[in-house]
């Protein structure tokens, strides 16, 4: 037998920041009390200062769906009009939400794997005058595929309608202009990026999108931003929050502060650029036609069941990796990078990745998985270790 630690390798909940998770244990503090109201405002504008916008942001005791929930009720009402572009699982969510409060939702559906272009949401909305807001994925955590969430900002912008963006996967794994881009509201949720456990959403809202809350009337009561924002100002919550993943979450801004947005978002796209290459050259395929940097999405060895990969990591290494969701499941296994991950945990997934192919029938020469990993990372770390490595190869 061998020793195995446990390692949580998914795209939410990712790993989690030490600084972060020992935090929680201070959290026998009360929530309307000045210490208190000093960590929230330091959490808010932390948060406002990661995200570099200047729209208000708000947290809510929810996993991200509750700030998907919060987006929709706050500012439409039964009976408007939106366009959903949906390419996975979590399009078919905002599809969902759309029916629960009778908004009208005009659906464009890109298949698995690809992504709505944002030429097809222009014509969508340039068609139907009456689209009051769009609503999009930026990264589809399900197919790791990733919307140009640029494009499609800048032409809802010249609109009235608002632009709904689910970044809960797209928040620091890939740029996000939130101002200049008119993401009006963007949607964040604490297990992804943000290294520390589910239970926290949060949102930026802008200007257009406030003032769509005035008249919206949707149902709502726990998450009514309105009366969120009012105390929030004064530096506490609406309800009771949760002390334990504040405490973290602060630690956890801190140290996104501490390397730089930017870092954060190409740690994740240059460990995405090795795992492509990698998985690549032991002969699978990706899934995704538009892959982004918060998870990549792989296709097993014909005629292998991705589940047997899944469970392999896990028997053989502990290693928890993520199966197809829904219909994806069985065909395609999903390797994160958003958040606490490293070129360690990347090494040891694709030496462990050729192990398992090998142990069941897929023949890999081991270590040439891991060979392009190390040449990413060393293109990127090591530049004048390259060339060296070429003159090596030629004599
Ligand atoms: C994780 C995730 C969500 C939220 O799921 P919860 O389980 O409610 O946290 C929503 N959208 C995307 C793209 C996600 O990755």
């Amino acid at each position: 037998m061998h020793i195995k630690k446990q390692r949580l390798l998914t795209p939410g909940p990712t790993p989690l920041l030490p600084a972060a998770l020992h935090a929680m244990m201070g959290s026998d503090i009360h929530h309307r009390t000045e210490d208190f109201r000093r960590l929230y405002k330091q959490v808010l504008s932390d948060l406002k200062e990661v995200l570099g916008t200047s729209n208000d942001v708000l947290v809510l005791v929810a996993s991200g769906s509750g700030g998907l929930e919060a987006s929709t009720q706050n500012f439409f009402s039964p009976g408007d009009e939106v366009l959903v572009c949906s390419a996975g699982k979590f399009g078919e969510r905002w599809v969902d939400l759309m029916k629960v409060f009778g908004i009208k939702a005009t659906v464009l559906t890109a298949p698995y794997g690809d992504v709505v272009r944002p030429e097809a949401m222009e014509q969508a909305i340039a068609h139907n005058k009456n689209i009051r807001g769009v609503f999009v994925q930026a990264s589809e955590t399900s197919t790791g595929a990733q919307h140009d969430v640029k494009s499609m900002g800048l032409a809802v912008k010249k609109t009235e309608a608002i632009f709904v963006v689910d970044a809960i996967t797209g928040i620091g794994t890939m740029p996000l202009e939130i101002d200049a881009w008119g993401l009006d509201i963007v949607v964040g949720g604490s297990q992804k990026a943000f290294m520390i456990p589910p239970g926290l959403a949060f949102l930026s809202i802008s200007p257009k999108a406030w003032a769509f809350a005035e008249t919206a009337k949707a149902p709502r009561f726990y998450f009514d931003l309105r009366r969120e924002k009012k105390s929030a100002v004064n530096g506490e919550s609406a309800w009771t929050p949760n002390t334990a993943l504040l405490l973290a979450f602060a630690e956890a801004l801190k140290y996104i502060k501490s390397i730089g947005m930017d870092k954060l978002v190409e740690n994740a796209q240059l460990l995405a650029l090795a795992t492509r290459e990698a998985v690549q050259e032991l002969g699978l395929e990706l899934f995704s036609s538009s892959p982004g940097s918060s998870v990549t999405a792989v296709r097993p060895p014909a005629g292998m069941d991705s589940g047997l990969i899944v469970k392999e990591f896990r028997n053989r290494f502990d290693a928890i990796i993520t199966n197809g969701q829904g219909s994806m499941k069985g065909q395609i296994f999903r390797l994160a990078h958003l958040g606490y991950f490293d070129f360690h945990d990347l090494f040891a997934v694709v030496a462990e990745l050729e192990l398992i192919l090998a142990a069941n029938g897929h023949p890999v020469r081991f270590g040439s998985g891991v060979a392009r990993a190390q040449n990413v990372y060393a293109e990127a770390a090591l530049p004048n270790a390259v060339p060296r490595e070429r003159e090596l190869a030629l004599t």
